[in-house]
C-alpha cells in the first residue's frame, strides 16, 4: 500500500468483514476515500447507528430497536410454538414463506466446539428457561408445545439440535426439525421460499425425546 496509516486501518478493518478478502478490501477502501464527505460520513454514521440503536429482543433475542420485536409483539401470533433458529436473517426467510404464525427464538449461531462456540456462548439456556417457565405452576408464561429447529443443515446445526433436544427432553413438548430436502451443506440464505414453505410444512420429529405421553 501506499505508506499511509489511515488507509492502512481502513483496509484492515474492512479485512475483518465476513467474504471481504484483502483485495475486496483494497478496492473497498479505495473507493470510500474516493467517494465525497457526505457519503463516507454516511457509512460511518449507519454503522454507528446500528451499534448504538439496535439491541436484542429480551424473548427471543432476535434484533429490534424495543424491549420485544415486532414478532414477539404481534398479538395474532400463536405462544405455543417456537421456532428456533441460528440467525436473525433467518426469520426474514421463514416469514417469505408465510407458513409460520408461531413465536421465535434465535440462538445466535450453532454449536462448533473447534470455532470455540459452546453451548454457554449461544442463547441456549434462555431458550431452556422459556419452556421452564411455562410449565411453572400458576405460571404467565406460555405453555410451549412445540419447538421447530429451522437450523443449518450441516454438523454445526445436527449437534445443536442434539443439544437442545436432550436439555428439554424432561418436558411434554413436541420437537421437530425443518423436513430434508434441502440440500445437505446448505445455509438458510441460499434457500427460495418455495423450498423453505415445503421444508417447515413437511417438517420431521426428532426421535421420541419425551416419556410423556402426548396423547
Ligand atoms: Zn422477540
Amino acid at each position: 500500500m501506499l505508506k499511509i496509516q489511515a488507509l492502512e486501518d481502513l483496509v484492515t478493518e474492512l479485512a475483518r468483514l465476513p467474504g471481504v478478502g484483502p483485495k475486496s478490501a483494497e478496492r473497498l477502501a479505495y473507493h470510500i476515500l474516493r467517494s465525497s464527505d457526505t457519503k463516507a460520513e454516511a457509512l460511518a454514521s449507519a454503522i454507528m447507528r446500528v451499534k448504538s440503536e439496535v439491541k436484542e429482543c429480551r424473548k427471543c433475542f432476535n434484533y429490534t430497536v424495543h424491549d420485544e420485536c415486532y414478532y414477539c409483539q404481534a398479538s395474532e401470533r400463536t405462544d405455543h410454538i417456537i421456532c428456533v433458529v441460528e440467525e436473525p436473517s433467518a426469520i426474514e426467510r421463514i416469514e417469505q414463506s408465510r407458513v409460520f404464525k408461531g413465536r421465535y427464538h434465535v440462538l445466535h449461531g450453532a454449536i462448533a466446539p473447534l470455532l470455540g462456540v459452546t453451548p454457554q456462548k449461544l442463547k441456549i439456556q434462555p431458550l431452556v428457561n422459556r419452556v421452564k417457565a411455562g410449565f411453572e405452576e400458576g405460571s404467565k408464561s406460555p405453555k410451549i408445545d412445540e419447538i421447530i429447529f429451522a437450523l443449518d443443515a450441516d454438523l454445526e446445526g445436527d449437534t445443536t439440535i442434539l443439544y437442545i433436544s436432550e436439555q428439554l427432553n424432561s418436558f411434554p413438548i413436541k420437537m421437530s426439525r425443518l423436513a430434508q430436502g434441502i440440500p445437505i451443506g446448505s445455509g438458510m440464505t441460499y434457500l427460495d421460499e418455495r423450498t423453505l414453505g415445503s421444508a417447515l410444512q413437511n417438517r420431521v420429529e426428532i426421535g421420541s425425546y419425551s416419556s410423556f405421553d402426548r396423547g
